[in-house]
Order: C-alpha cells, then sequence, then structure tokens
C-alpha cells in the first residue's frame, strides 16, 4: 500500500516539497508577496502551486511548483500566469520569472526539445 506519510520524519510528501520551496525560494507567496506560514491553518498558509496549470504541465516536480498562499492558490484555480497576474498584488516579479523560466525549461526538457 502506497502512503503519503513517511515514517521517519513523520512529515507529509507536500510538507516537504513546501520545505524544499522555502529554501530555493524563500518563504514568500509568488503572487502577493506576503510570507506563507508552513503549517498554519489561515489563509497565509503555505501550498504548492503548479506555475503551469497541472492541466498542461501534467507534472508535480518541483521545477513546475512555487510556493503560494492559500489566498492566492485558491483564487487562482487553474487560471494561466497571464491572467492571474493581473490579480497579484504586490508579485515576486524576479521569483516568477525564476519560477516561469525553470518551468519553461523543465516542458522543454520533457519534451525533448532542449538544446542547451
Ligand atoms: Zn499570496
Amino acid at each position: 500500500m502506497q502512503t503519503n506519510q513517511s515514517a521517519q520524519s513523520g512529515t507529509t510528501r507536500v510538507e516537504r516539497k513546501i520545505a524544499r520551496l522555502v529554501e530555493r525560494d524563500g518563504p514568500n507567496c509568488v503572487w502577493c508577496g506576503r510570507r506563507c506560514i508552513v503549517g498554519g491553518t489561515e489563509g497565509s498558509r503555505a501550498t504548492l502551486d503548479h506555475i503551469i496549470p497541472r492541466s498542461l504541465c501534467r507534472s508535480d516536480h518541483l521545477d513546475v511548483l512555487v510556493l503560494a498562499c492559500f489566498d492566492c492558490n485558491n483564487t487562482r484555480g487553474s487560471q494561466s500566469i497571464n491572467v492571474f497576474i493581473g490579480e497579484a498584488k504586490t508579485p515576486e516579479v524576479r521569483l516568477l520569472n525564476r519560477a516561469i523560466d525553470r518551468a519553461r525549461r523543465f516542458m522543454r526538457v520533457r519534451a525533448g526539445l532542449y538544446v542547451g
């Protein structure tokens, strides 16, 4: 039986991915810039967001994920970056650009189109 729970640390796969994203990008929501609370229950709680909607990238690889607060993730739903960016309050432009580059590279590599 497959389980989402790590026997050793007691953390879920989602929690481990969130921890990796905080390490990589810092603790702020990529859309509104506020500090995400890991393990919180409020609207500011840290969630995983697919920078390219999951319906398009069909992957949960870290390269297509960013940290977003629950409120932004919930509001965004499956909207594209360009559509949702209009609603972003103070987007973390540098983080967002890096995330988009990373996700595009991931998609190209997966498609066998990456030429360096
Ligand atoms: Zn946010």
